[in-house]
């Protein structure tokens, strides 16, 4: 029975990929130092069924800081999503935190990993890495050029991991997600925040014309993607994790209101640095080298969220 690390266990992508592995009858350390850029209660929340799952392990820890030789020899594969994730917080003195949260907690992760004999290390990319997106879905090979210094730090945890690889077998794969939603999405993020604006009867803040748009992927198959990944991913490649339903917002926020039965009242504010105004991913890499099939459609997808939201509101 395979033992895996979780990185980042308590947040959204990192618990539900933690289910699906302990689904599958798999053993979990999950880590996590409970971040600030979020409320601790929610990261809590997330770990609530897993606690009492069978086969879950969980350490509070933070890798920038904490010895990591113990955790990563007791496992057959390490699943590294623990990063600060938010773009738009990413200019300014808050740099400080992605270099310590994502790049020095990866270079050390990886430190660790030298010399052991693991499936894969899978590191949790962005396509944010890409900047804006080209005409046409983007290939791994485009040229990336971030625009938010979220993006260039989550591209530097992806060089490391290449050169790990290179120079010491670690068998890292990247995986560039592209928007992911669902159930135990971020509170910063745009979905949970419209649709709990629109259960609240609040008008939502929509950034620029809404014309904006991106390949959104449900967090479950994300997760299965990282499943994937470990068990069929080539050492030292990138895939794009992509869900493979592009919307602008502007038809999102039309589709939430179907959803909630209501039209969502819209405050429209400047576009925010570090934006990018399309993604589009091209996934053909991913199905044929890991056999990756995202299954959500994105009204199924929205529709669990926002049960999911009503739930939490109502308690
Ligand atoms: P999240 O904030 O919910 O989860 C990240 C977790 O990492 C948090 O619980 C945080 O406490 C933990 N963490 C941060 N620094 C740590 C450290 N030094 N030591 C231990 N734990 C630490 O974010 P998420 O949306 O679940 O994202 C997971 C991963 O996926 C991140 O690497 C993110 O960059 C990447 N990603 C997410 C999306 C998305 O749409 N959600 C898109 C692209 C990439």
């Amino acid at each position: 029975m395979d033992r895996f690390l979780v990185t980042g266990a308590a947040g959204f992508i990192g618990s539900h990929l933690c289910e699906r592995l302990l689904g599958d009858g798999a053993r979990v350390v999950g880590v996590d130092r409970f971040s600030t850029f979020y409320e601790r209660e929610d990261k809590e929340a997330n770990l609530q069924a897993l606690r009492d799952t069978d086969g879950f392990d969980f350490i509070e820890m933070d890798l920038s800081k904490d010895s990591l030789e113990e955790i990563v020899s007791k496992v057959d594969g390490v699943f590294h999503l623990a990063a600060q994730a938010g773009v738009r917080d990413s200019w300014g003195k808050a740099f400080s935190v992605y270099l310590d949260d994502n790049s020095l907690a990866t270079q050390r992760l990886l430190e660790a990993c030298r010399d052991r004999k693991h499936k894969a290390f899978v590191y949790a990319s962005s396509s944010s890495i890409y900047g804006d997106a080209l005409e046409g879905p983007t290939k791994e090979e485009a040229v990336p050029r971030p625009v938010s210094p979220y993006g260039v730090s989550k591209l530097a945890g992806e060089h490391l991991c290449y050169l790990y690889y290179r120079n010491f077998g670690v068998r890292t794969v990247s995986l560039r997600y592209f928007t992911v939603y669902g159930p135990r999405q971020r509170p910063d993020m745009a979905f949970r925040r419209f649709l709990t604006a629109g259960i609240e009867g609040k008008p939502i803040s929509v950034y620029g014309d809404g014309e904006q748009s991106r390949d959104f992927t449900f967090v479950g198959d994300a997760a299965e993607g990282n499943y994937q990944a470990m068990m069929k991913g080539k050492a030292g490649s990138v895939y794009n994790i992509g869900g493979g339903h592009r919307a602008t917002l502007n038809e999102v926020i039309s589709l939430m209101g179907e959803i909630q039965g209501a039209p969502l009242e819209e405050i429209r504010e400047d576009v925010q640095k570090g934006d990018v105004r399309h993604t589009w991913a091209d996934t053909s890499l991913a199905r044929a080298e890991i056999g990756f099939q995202p299954k959500t459609k994105l009204s199924e997808g929205l529709k669990a969220e926002h049960e999911w939201l009503l739930g939490r509101i109502k308690r």
